[in-house]
């Protein structure tokens, strides 16, 4: 069942066979954090550029990789396998350019109480775990990377679940970290359990890379304790088809034979996963394994990930390469989180590329220009958010649904009066000193 090279790991570290592989407490124990370390057990010299700035880098962004991920590394061609480059700290990860953030995506500002980030209207983010098995190298929370001081006690995540509860409008919570799965069961069993008590919480996500850096965390006793706490949503985290093992695609299937709902999110990454064939191939992979393709993220602002980043012309070229090229539910939103705190923002090539007042003219992935009629007659329903009047059914069982709209929608109601939204800055209209922008 193991590759020689894992064999080879397991004697190294263990001077024996018996298997530990498949424990996960065990690969979190035998983490390799030295340069030292991991030449021993990939049983080869790393090249002297990536070597001497080993130290220097560590002391910013430390590293740790499972023995499990080690052993997906090529030896044969290391300095440009996706395994290393997403693990393996380079002398790059110190160039700091003036664009770069701390935290680029605000998610300290927003946040109301320690570990919580309520950026969104009905969902929040939880920080429950601080701690990672595989230290990603494009890591956005970089800046909290091996933080000792900041392990979420009981204390602190009793916290955040008492913020939930007190703000009826979050019906979805994300539990992130870290990786929540390096909790034990019981633990991840009070959270749930605790969450489950609030009525207004509809589901639950939990966002893990464990199926791809550790996926021995997957076993049994943790599916059967989270399919007791139903809807409970999953992302994973795969950036690159040579992740999908058989050991992943064990892990993947325990969690959807438990019935949870499977998503992934991948990151864009400059020399790992930039080019449409790599792509298409994950997301074909991941379908395969019931993974359905949530996102693909433009890579962030974050301090130390400016060799990842590529234009985001090369995710919209992706984008192109997959949409109607290949089933729909293959097909991630590509989104870039923007940053200042402004949450994810999609983008997509143009398929709509002009209109008249009965007609609109579409292209489609093959180049064909299209035309579609649109109705003769559409009676526009004027809308005061009245919906017990109104001829659509809309009947909820509890009509607690806020009416208010922000943004853009705001803007398209019919039963608001603003015409237009003016940053708060804006001079212009400082002068006046009126404030009737909103
Ligand atoms: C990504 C994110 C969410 C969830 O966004 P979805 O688009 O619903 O997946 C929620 N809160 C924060 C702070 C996020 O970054």
């Amino acid at each position: 069942m193991l590759s020689t090279k894992q064999k080879y790991i397991l004697q190294e570290i263990d001077g024996s066979d018996k298997s530990n592989w498949t424990n996960w407490k065990w690969q979190m124990k035998h983490c390799v954090k030295s340069v030292e370390q991991m030449e021993k057990l990939l049983g080869m010299n790393l090249p002297e550029r990536v070597r001497k700035p080993f130290k220097e880098v560590t002391e910013k962004f430390p590293m740790s990789i499972t023995p499990y991920y080690l052993s997906l590394m090529d030896c044969n061609d290391i300095e440009n396998d996706p395994v290393f480059k997403q693990s393996y700290p380079l002398i790059n990860e110190l160039e700091i350019l003036d664009s770069d953030m701390r935290d680029p995506l605000h998610e300290d500002a927003d946040s109301p109480v320690d570990g919580v980030t309520h950026r969104y209207p009905d969902r929040a983010l939880l920080l429950i775990s601080n701690m990672c098995a595989m230290y990603c190298r494009h890591c956005t929370r970089k800046r909290r990377v091996g933080d000792q001081d900041n392990i979420p006690n009981r204390e602190q995540i009793s916290k955040g679940i008492e913020y939930i509860k007190n703000t009826p409008e979050i019906r979805d919570v994300l539990l992130s970290g870290g990786d929540p799965f390096l909790l034990s069961d019981d633990y991840l069993d009070w959270i749930l359990t605790e969450l489950e008590k609030i009525s207004h919480v509809e589901i639950v996500r939990i966002g893990t890379r464990t199926p791809v850096v550790l996926p021995q965390r997957i076993t049994e006793e943790l599916v059967d304790m989270l399919k007791k706490h139903h809807p409970v949503w999953i992302n994973t985290h795969f950036n690159h088809p040579r992740e999908i093992t058989q050991s992943s695609r064990t892990a993947l299937k325990k969690l959807a034979d438990a019935g949870i709902p499977l998503g992934n999110q991948s990151v864009l990454l400059s020399g790992v996963n930039d080019c449409p064939r790599i792509m298409k191939a994950l997301v074909h992979k991941l379908v395969a394994n019931r993974v359905r393709p949530y996102y693909m993220y433009q890579c962030d602002l974050s301090e130390g990930l400016n060799h990842f980043r590529t234009p985001v012309g090369k995710g919209i070229e992706i984008m192109e390469s997959l949409i109607g090229h290949t089933t729909g539910f293959c097909v991630p939103t590509y989104v870039i989180d923007a940053p200042g705190g402004g949450g994810k923002i999609p983008v997509m090539p143009h398929y709509l590329i002009s209109w008249s007042t009965n007609k609109v003219i579409l292209r489609n992935y093959e180049g064909v220009i299209t035309t579609y009629k649109e109705p003769n007659s559409y009676e526009p329903t004027f809308c005061d958010r009245n919906c017990d009047k109104c001829d659509l059914q809309l009947s909820l069982d509890n009509n607690t649904d806020d009416i208010k709209s922000i943004g853009i929608q705001k803007l398209l109601s019919d039963h608001e009066d603003a015409i237009s939204l003016i940053p708060t800055d804006n001079a212009r209209h400082d002068r006046r000193g009126d404030d009737s922008s909103d």
